[in-house]
């Protein structure tokens, strides 16, 4: 408003000296202020009120544009507090998500893992197997298994007592695991009893690598409970061999390595 009054004083007060300068040379501005023609009078007053009205109306679309600015402002601050807010969500979220995938992972091993040995466990061993025979009568790899027993083994748990027949078996698990060869799986599928399932490449016998094992085990001293020795049954896949044929063969196999003596490799 004070702008506008400003600008309409302004115009006449430049009004008054345009036309002291060129129509009424002879009157002072005092006298064109105080006494001044009525259509002149008329027209400044007209304009004054224009150009106040001009001024009011710019004043008020400033004031609205400041306030539309200030509502932009605000909204973007609003908008990124909220895109901060949902980023920090949605990292939140992928964390709980990770940790959900290591728990259920952990919990995945856990069911297939046995909890004295630490190697996998008959639950893993069905299942490779089933699958390691169903890939072996599309594509034949020279499957094999062989299955490992513990001589006298009780004989150990009755005289040295059954922490010390626990540590034989975490000893004999972590022996034959760093004696197989990688790509070999091993398990323990019962009390005393392994398993391994392996692949006859390059040739290499069946009897040569049960060999090898028992030789291993048999050349250990075991921490407290000396040296032991192993049976071995092993048994090669035939074409038409399922789960039970296989498992069934190197049973015997082991059964009769027991019944011919121990510690010695029988393969069918
Ligand atoms: P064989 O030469 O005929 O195999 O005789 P063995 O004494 O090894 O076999 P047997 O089946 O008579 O005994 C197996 C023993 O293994 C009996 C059982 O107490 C023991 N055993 C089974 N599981 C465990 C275990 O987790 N820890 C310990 N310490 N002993 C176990
Ligand atoms: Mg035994
Ligand atoms: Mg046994």
């Amino acid at each position: 408003m004070a702008a506008g009054i400003g600008a309409a004083a302004l115009f006449w007060a430049l009004d008054i000296l345009f036309e002291c300068h060129f129509f009424r040379p002879d009157n002072t501005y005092l006298e064109l202020l105080l006494n001044p023609e009525p259509s002149r009078l008329w027209v400044r007053l007209l304009a004054s009120v224009v150009i106040l009205l001009l001024v009011v109306q710019n004043t008020i679309l400033l004031r609205h544009r400041e306030n539309a600015e200030i509502k932009l402002s605000h909204s973007s601050f609003l908008l990124e507090e909220r895109t901060i807010e949902l980023s920090q969500k949605n990292e939140n979220l992928r964390h709980e998500i990770s940790q959900r995938k290591t728990i259920e992972k952990k919990l995945q091993n856990l069911a297939v893992t046995d909890q004295l040995t630490g190697i996998y466990n008959r639950r893993k061993f069905d299942e490779i197997l089933t699958l390691e025979i169903r890939q072996e009568s599309r594509y034949p790899r020279g499957l094999a298994l062989l299955m490992l027993d513990i001589d006298h083994f009780k004989e150990v748990n009755d005289h040295q007592g059954h922490s010390v027949g626990d540590e034989v078996l975490k000893e004999l698990s972590r022996l034959i695991g760093n004696t197989k060869r990688e790509a070999d799986d091993f398990f323990r599928v019962g009390g005393e009893e392994f398993c391994l399932i392996t692949f006859n490449v390059n040739g290499g016998s069946l009897a040569t690598t049960a060999e090898k094992l028992r030789l291993a085990v048999a050349d250990y001293p075991f921490a407290k409970a000396g040296h032991l020795t192993i049976s071995i049954g092993a048994a090669h896949f035939k074409p038409g061999d399922d789960y039970d044929s296989l498992f069934k063969r190197a049973d015997d196999a082991l059964y009769q390595a027991k019944r011919t003596g121990r510690n010695k490799v029988v393969v069918i």
